[in-house]
């Protein structure tokens, strides 16, 4: 299907009544929203679907038997079942957390690793990937090729290192370029090494299938897939259930207490401590609901239109660069680099109150990879499912005039 054109995209416009801060204008100018990689909008059925457990139900889940708490937890495990159906794997593998951040955590504290066991991750992981693996191992970096694919001779090299874990990123949030993921795992596999997978920008816009990718874990956030924030979804392969230590404890994880003992309940429960965020695993499961209503194919689909759209926005001005040149598939993200211009902040400042269009700016909590590529900061711009091929136009007519009056030279004559 030919994706320059805006009649290319499966998603209809109207969708984007559905989105309430859609409805917003700052001094008359209408608001245009390109930071969904930081967290998507929410559309009114999550927002309703939150306030339905506020004001209906309330009650916590999984402790009393009183009604209230019956249909709680009935629906809290009707939602687990809804995931692990959008995921293709059982209930008993999806444990939910509060965000990506939590649950790379809780692996990285659950594993057993010891401070000389190897851990390999690649230089476009985000910050929430490569710190708790750091704190509790040694971290090797998969290095990127110019163009910000990961060099797979570099990974094939480190395997033979022995590594206990691969902890790879699906998609990256600067540069939006998406990671050979069956293929590094299955290497991971043959090396003896367990596979971790952080999922947070590929999760929204793919359909993903851990069994199918090889992954023994995989983590996403409900907040960046038009869920609300606070809770996310850690998929634990049936397989490496008994591998992984509950790295919190409490109600909830277990059977059994005694004077100095404990029985662990069967997973996921034992690795869901406390009071859970109940009314975020409702919005989840509208936010689910939404996406599969408009077909994950569609959602992926416009994705592709999305990418190809900034690309091509990018190539058109020679006074931007874009992170990460791959000609690989990639997401609708697009990291930019002005050079000659370090901080780009006043960029976003001038472009959100002046156009009205909201993208971000710095390291993107992936500062090794933008370190890698240029010498600031960068300017990101992520779509989702309610951006429209002429929005992002516009975005960028309008990142041409902020520019021109911040004093860069739009009008710079091509480099060769
Ligand atoms: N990994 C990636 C690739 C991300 O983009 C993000 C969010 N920016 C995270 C992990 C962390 O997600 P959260 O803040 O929801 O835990």
């Amino acid at each position: 299907m030919p994706l320059t054109s805006p009649d290319a995209d499966p998603l209809p416009a109207s969708i984007r009544d559905d989105f309430p801060v859609l409805g917003r204008s700052i001094d008359g100018v209408r608001l245009t929203y390109l930071d969904s990689a930081a967290t998507s909008l929410k559309p009114r059925a999550v927002i309703d679907e939150v306030s339905r457990y506020y004001t209906d139900v309330g009650a916590s889940i999984h402790r009393g038997k009183h009604m209230l708490s019956e249909e709680a937890s009935d629906q809290y495990e009707r939602v687990r079942q809804a995931t692990a159906a959008f995921l293709g794997c059982r209930p008993s593998e999806v444990v939910f957390v509060a965000n990506t951040t939590h649950a790379l955590n809780l692996l990285a504290l659950g594993l057993g690793l010891s401070r000389d066991d190897i851990v390999i991750c690649a230089r476009d992981a985000h910050h929430s990937q490569l710190l708790p693996w750091r704190a509790v191992a040694r971290v090797e970096l998969v290095e990127l090729d110019a163009t910000g694919a990961v060099d797979l001779d570099h990974y094939r090299h480190l395997l033979r290192r022995r590594p206990r874990v691969v902890a790879l990123t699906h998609c990256s949030n600067v540069t939006g370029l998406l990671t050979p993921v069956a293929r590094m795992a299955s290497m991971a596999r043959d090396a003896g090494a367990l596979s971790v997978l952080d999922a947070a920008q590929s999760a929204p816009h793919r359909q993903l299938r851990p069994h199918r990718l090889g992954v023994d874990f995989m983590a996403f956030s409900g907040h960046k897939m038009l869920g609300p924030t606070g809770i996310g979804v850690l998929f634990v392969s049936d397989g490496q259930t008994e591998r992984l230590r509950p790295a919190e404890l409490g109600g909830g994880t277990v059977d059994w207490v005694g004077a100095d003992g404990h029985e662990l309940r069967r997973p996921p429960h034992r690795f869901e401590a406390g009071t859970p965020n109940i009314a975020g695993v409702y919005g989840l499961g509208a936010a689910l609901a939404y996406l599969q209503r408009l077909g994950m194919a569609a959602v992926e689909q416009h994705d592709l239109l999305m990418a190809h759209a900034l690309r091509a926005e990018v190539s058109r001005r020679s006074y931007l660069r874009l992170v990460g040149t791959s000609s690989g598939e990639r997401s609708g993200i697009a990291s930019l680099a002005i050079p000659g211009h370090d901080d780009l902040s006043d960029v976003a400042h001038v472009l959100s109150d002046a156009h009205g269009v909201m993208c971000r700016t710095g390291h993107l909590c992936a500062q090794p990879m933008v370190d890698r590529f240029t010498a600031g900061q960068v300017l990101r711009v992520s779509a989702y499912v309610y951006n429209t091929v002429p929005e992002v136009r516009a975005a960028f007519d309008a990142l041409d005039a902020t520019c021109a009056s911040l004093g860069v030279d739009v009008e710079r004559a091509p480099e060769d």
